[in-house]
């Protein structure tokens, strides 16, 4: 599989102790697969804490998805406003740009410091990758 951003191969690796992805060692994207993204256990999360967490849809990218090589559409997750690339059509999986994943941890450790609830970051990004998931899949 090649980076759908600059082509490079993609080296499979494990992410944050919790998901396997392939990452970029050029431009330090990651793409996650679907089947990956099923795997992802389910974390027992309050409604509130992802009210208003809606994935717009924004447009058809140029870059190829690495499996089917069909163009990935580009969406953007208002919460966090992270910006994904997804292949709509085939629904193989999304990719984050290199530090995208970064930024959103640090906005959940934010958020966890202001709630004063013990709030696990890496649980709370999982839930993340599930819904943006879920959410895209009905599309
Ligand atoms: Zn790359
Ligand atoms: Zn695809």
């Amino acid at each position: 599989m090649n980076c759908p951003k600059c082509a490079t191969d993609l080296v499979k690796k494990y992410y944050k102790g919790m998901i396997e992805v392939d990452s970029c060692p050029s431009c330090r994207g990651m793409w996650l697969d679907t089947p990956e993204l099923d795997r992802l256990e389910d974390v027992a999360f309050d409604d509130d804490a992802h009210k208003g967490s809606l994935v717009h849809f924004q447009s058809k990218t140029n870059y190829p998805c690495p499996h089917c090589g069909d163009n990935l559409d580009e969406f953007q997750y208002r919460l966090y406003d992270l910006k994904l690339d997804y292949c709509a059509i085939n629904d193989h999986g999304f990719w984050l740009d290199a530090e995208e994943d970064e930024r959103v941890l640090t906005l959940m450790r934010h958020r966890a410091g202001e709630i004063q609830r013990k709030l696990d970051v890496e649980s709370a990004w999982k839930q993340t990758l599930k819904e943006m998931h879920s959410f895209l899949r009905k599309k």
